[in-house]
């Protein structure tokens, strides 16, 4: 929608009466005013109108005062906008059907009742409800025409705004190529000098100065805040782990959406970098939370730690409850390894020294002797049944495999399109051979059957079915 602002000299074009309310007739096509707000400054009074059509808010339209008091002069700031088009002032389109579509549509809830406002959009003006809906990204506002029940307009009422900060990505043992670094007890050094990343840290909300945005909201003890939206720290500093998590969660998701899946978790994911002292991380569905914890290297400090933690919060959008087998707890642990390892494979190459399939190089160089230094791997040699040692991860690198096969066959953008896509079909307590045929079915229906039978072989070959 345009907005036409005209700035009226010293004196006020239309007089305005203490109500709120025009004193005089406003010129044709701009109807009513009622008063919003009133605010003093240090120079004046500032007067702010919605402007209305028989007593109708006009979307958009607005007339203010600002009163010097010193002098009494008046300044106008005059947003109306010009209603044409004479609008119907009566809805033929019910409220509650109104509320209820865009709701439904939006898988949200109403924020309050829908109200009527006159929408000007392209000269025309018309009436509408005024729907806002609370959904997972924030609150959406829509305009839905109060004769047709068509959606006029449609917007977040969420601002996202770019902040910088300071990342490893994806660790500093594969950036650097050195499986010799160690934690040092969490100290900074000009060791980890150039592996230090400055990026863009994107869909941060506006009007906050906390790591909080569409995809990843940073819930630590003593959240770092910024009012210029600069998150630059070091290892050492508690800001940096946060900084991190909220990068490559958010990264993730945009990957996600890359490949066209709108909701796959597609909401703020929850972390916190502090308070849990063990060398582990945990994602909690109860509270829908990411928990990284600082023994050894901090957890939050190996992105590919975050995208295995980010790949339970995955399934756990995708499958109410997912992974209340074994397998499907397997299942769980090899994706998250699996996912770790295509995000990784976007920003670093296969090496010698860091081989792609080696998940965690970085936070494994605390309890690992050998190297690569890997939490695990995803190219293992085990095959189903032989294999299971009824222990989630150990198993879980038997499904990893089969994935990591997938990809390597057809590439990263098919395969996570297949894998992702075949996940919503899923039950909570899949089991290794349902979850093979799941994922073989939608690589039929997404591409085919030549790829499909790729899949398939690949499955195959691990034993699953
Ligand atoms: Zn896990």
């Amino acid at each position: 929608m345009k907005r036409q602002l005209t700035v009226i000299g010293t004196v006020a074009a239309l007089a305005v009466a203490g109500s709120g309310v025009a004193a005089t007739a406003a010129p044709a096509g701009l109807d009513g005013l009622s008063l919003v707000k009133t605010k003093h400054s240090l120079l004046g009074t500032h007067t702010w109108y919605q402007q209305t059509w028989h007593g109708i808010p006009v979307l958009g339209g607005y007339y203010a005062t600002h009163t010097n008091d010193k002098t009494g002069e008046t300044t106008v700031a005059d947003g109306r906008l010009t209603v044409t088009g004479s609008p119907s002032v009566t809805a033929t389109f019910a409220r509650g059907k109104a509320e209820s579509a865009v709701t439904g549509r939006l898988s949200g809830s109403l924020v309050r009742n829908a109200s009527p406002v006159i929408e000007v959009e392209n000269g025309t003006a018309k009436l509408g409800w005024l729907v806002l809906t609370q959904t997972a990204k924030g609150t959406v506002q829509s305009v839905v025409d109060a004769k047709t029940g068509s959606t006029l307009t449609e917007e977040s009422t969420v601002k996202n705004v770019d902040g910088t900060g300071v990342v490893f990505d994806p660790n500093p043992v594969v950036t650097l190529q050195n499986e010799s670094l160690t934690d040092s007890s969490n100290a900074n050094s000009s060791t980890f000098t150039n592996a230090y990343k400055t990026v863009t840290l994107t869909q941060l909300t506006s009007g906050v100065t906390t790591l909080r945005g569409a995809y990843a909201y940073n819930t630590s003890t003593s959240g770092v805040t910024s009012s210029t939206r600069t998150y630059s720290y070091n290892r050492s500093q508690a800001g940096f782990e946060q900084t991190e998590a909220y990068y490559q969660i958010t990264k993730a998701q945009e990957y996600i959406q890359s490949l066209g899946f709108t909701d796959v978790n597609a909401s703020a994911q929850k972390f916190k970098t502090t308070g849990y002292t063990d060398d582990n991380s945990y994602y909690d569905p109860s509270t829908d939370a990411i928990t990284f914890g600082t023994g050894g290297v901090d957890d939050a400090e190996d992105a590919e730690i975050i995208w295995h933690e980010y790949g339970h919060a995955i399934q756990d959008d995708q499958v109410a409850g997912f992974g209340s087998s074994d397998e499907a707890g397997a299942i769980g642990e090899g994706f998250g390894d699996y996912w770790a390892y295509s995000l990784s494979s976007a920003v670093s190459s296969n090496t010698t020294v860091t081989p792609l399939a080696c998940i965690g190089d970085w936070d494994a160089v605390s309890y690992t002797s050998s190297t690569p230094h890997c939490l695990r791997r995803v190219d293992g040699t085990k095959t189903y049944p032989s294999d299971v040692e009824d222990e989630v991860h150990a198993d879980g690198e038997i499904w990893s495999r089969a994935l990591y096969d997938i990809n390597t066959a057809l590439g990263r953008t098919v395969a996570d399109t297949i894998i992702l896509e075949a996940q919503f079909n899923y039950t909570a307590g899949t089991n290794f051979a349902a979850a093979a045929n799941a994922t073989v079915a939608a690589a039929t229906s997404l591409y085919g059957s030549t790829t499909a039978a790729t899949v398939k072989a690949k499955f195959q070959a691990r034993g699953f079915i």
